[in-house]
Parts: C-alpha cells; sequence; structure tokens
C-alpha cells in the first residue's frame, strides 16, 4: 500500500480532541489531517483513524479505531474491500486496572455510600458489619487478554486471589486457575468480585446470565468492563432486585448512554460509571505510538499490529 495521507475522523473526540492526536502525529512522515466529510474523498492512499465506523471509511487503505472493542464494525465488509482494520488493545490494562480496584475499593469500603450521604449533608455511618477489607477475598476475572492483565495485576497488589477464565485453558501468571468458558458457573461459584473484560462476540453475548447469577454468592458483585452484551442486562435487574448477588459496577451497558428509565440508576450498591473505566489523559499518547508503528509498517512492507481484519 502506497500511504500518502492519515485523516483523523472527529468521532475521536468521545476520547480526546483530534487536534492533540495530529500533534502527537507531528513526524509522522506523512500529511496527517483532520477528515471533512464535505470535501474529502477516502482512497487507497489513505488511512483513517477513528471511534465510529462510517461506510465510506471501506475506500481508504487502511481503518484505525481508537477502541479495543470493534464489535460495531461490520468484518465482512472490510474482508469483501480488502481493506485492513486495527485497533488499539492493549493500551487500556493500566487505566482500566485501576479502576476496577476503585470499585472493588467502593463496595468493601462503603466508600459508594459516603459519597451518596454526601450529597445530602447525610452522616450515615455504616452497620458495625457492613464495611471489609478484601485481602483474601477471591475474584474471577472473565477474559484474561490485555485488560485482565491489568485487572489481575491491581486485585493480587490489594492481596484477592484470582481465578480466570478464557477460551484458551494456558497458564496465567497471578492467576491460581484458569476454567474455559464450559466451567463458567464453577469459576464464578466462589468469588466475591466476577469482573467482566471479554470482547462482545457471538459466543460472549449474554454470557452472564440468569444461570450465571443463581451461581454466584448472594454476597458476591459483578463487575463488566467489557461490554454491555456480554451480560444479560434485565436477568441482572432481577438478580440484584432478588438479592441473587450483593451488588454491580458497570462501565457498559446494552445500550449507551444508559436510559434515564433503567431501574440499574436508582439501585443501592450499583455504581454506574458512564462507558470511561479507559479515560485517561495519557489516551491519546498512547494511540498515536500505535498509530505510528503501523504507518511505519505500511511503508516497510510489513504485517500490521493489531490487524483485526
Ligand atoms: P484482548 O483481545 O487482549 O483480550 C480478550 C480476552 O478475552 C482474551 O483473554 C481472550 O482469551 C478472552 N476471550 C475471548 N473470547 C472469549 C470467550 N468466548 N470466553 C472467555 N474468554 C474469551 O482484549 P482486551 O483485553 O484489550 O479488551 C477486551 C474487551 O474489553 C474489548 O474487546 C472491549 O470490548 C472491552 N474494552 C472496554 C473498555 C472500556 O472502556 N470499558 C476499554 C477497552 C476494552 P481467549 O482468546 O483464550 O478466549
Amino acid at each position: 500500500m502506497d500511504l500518502q495521507r492519515l485523516v483523523v475522523d472527529e468521532s475521536v473526540s468521545t476520547l480526546f480532541p483530534p487536534g492533540v492526536l495530529l500533534d502527537e502525529l507531528n513526524d509522522t512522515p506523512i500529511e496527517t489531517t483532520v477528515f471533512d466529510e464535505s470535501v474529502d474523498r477516502l482512497s487507497p492512499d489513505q488511512g483513517v483513524v477513528t471511534f465510529d465506523y462510517h461506510e465510506a471509511f471501506l475506500d481508504s487503505g487502511w481503518v484505525h479505531c481508537v477502541l479495543a472493542g470493534v464489535d460495531q464494525f461490520p468484518f465482512e465488509r472490510f474482508q469483501d474491500e480488502s481493506t485492513p482494520l486495527t485497533n488499539s488493545t492493549g493500551i487500556h490494562g493500566d487505566a482500566i486496572g485501576e479502576t476496577v480496584a476503585g470499585y472493588v475499593l467502593a463496595f468493601a469500603r462503603r466508600l459508594h455510600q459516603h459519597i451518596g450521604n454526601q450529597q445530602r449533608r447525610d452522616w450515615s455511618q455504616p452497620d458495625w458489619d457492613e464495611a471489609w477489607t478484601v485481602d483474601g477475598e477471591t475474584a474471577c476475572v472473565v477474559g484474561l487478554g490485555s485488560l485482565g492483565r491489568g485487572i489481575v495485576d491491581r486485585l493480587t497488589g490489594l492481596g484477592l486471589d484470582v481465578v480466570g477464565v478464557r477460551r484458551t485453558p494456558t497458564p496465567e501468571p497471578g492467576v491460581e486457575e484458569v476454567y474455559t468458558p464450559d466451567d463458567l458457573l464453577e469459576a464464578v461459584s466462589e468469588a466475591r468480585f466476577v469482573v467482566l473484560a471479554v470482547p462482545l462476540t457471538d459466543r460472549t453475548r449474554g454470557m452472564v446470565d440468569g444461570e450465571t447469577f443463581a451461581a454466584m454468592d448472594d454476597d458476591a458483585y459483578v463487575i463488566n468492563v467489557g461490554r454491555g452484551g456480554v451480560v444479560d442486562q434485565a436477568a441482572l435487574v432481577t438478580a440484584l432486585e432478588d438479592d441473587l448477588i450483593a451488588g454491580a459496577a458497570l462501565d457498559v451497558f446494552e445500550t449507551e448512554p444508559l436510559p434515564d428509565a433503567s431501574p440499574l440508576w436508582g439501585m443501592d450498591d450499583v455504581i454506574v460509571s458512564p462507558h470511561c473505566g479507559a479515560f485517561t489523559r495519557d489516551y491519546c499518547n498512547h494511540v498515536a505510538a500505535l498509530v505510528d508503528e503501523n504507518v511505519s509498517r505500511i511503508r516497510d512492507g510489513d504485517d500490521l499490529v493489531n490487524r483485526v481484519v
């Protein structure tokens, strides 16, 4: 591919201003610009950096998504058009790991309740047996990729014992036992925290359902930082209402933004964050490093890193 130009789609502004990425790509040996739909016609000598998918991108020579999750991109269309698609897997482990550690500590130390009480100027101490410490508790991390790695490192650092789930049952440092998805119910049964860090695929859609919540302890929490569709959200609401589980921290939802009418907004022991668990002021630098690497590889005729299609 004779890559001459790189365009940055405005949609990246969900994560950072497009101009900041252009500044970071200053040393890239090709023209870089913000994509202007009204004047720009994409061609195979141009690459696109984007958050959203647009059909017009199929006319370009390469598309890079600034997210790890590319479930909204039609892989078959990319294959048919021979347009390579790369993603940003690998840059989120630290931020997501810290976010998950934050949820875990909030539940154990009741921090989310204090914040809620503070808004009402309500000086309410927890009951004597409400707060606890996480040392020696067990977490089950479903998905042991780059997110999973960052989560395992933080949770073991806090003294938790960690088991994991992925299709490839090879050992993973810091993870006491690796289960396959067939043994999901057994894997979650002993865990105080079940942390979901898998991509949304045909196999993971709805993989955490009523049966999974029934297999969890009633004092266990589910944490979802993967994709909303991995959880059967109606079954989650029922499990929370019926006290099958103790609570949930959710960064991702079946429908985003979470609709006003969702009961999840108002539930005790539910933390809702607006799909920002990976946000960090360094996000843009990390994307720039990946894009830079692939620009060099394209120019050298080498294989792309993080190639999905
Ligand atoms: P990776 O590709 O590095 O890891 C994915 C992991 O999931 C691997 O361990 C993989 O192992 C496992 N996996 C895949 N399919 C299954 C399955 N059917 N059952 C069990 N495990 C499975 O991806 P990342 O860790 O970088 O990201 C994971 C997902 O998290 C992304 O696709 C994205 O949707 C989401 N994400 C969310 C963010 C947020 O802001 N909340 C930020 C970044 C990512 P194996 O192949 O052996 O099964």
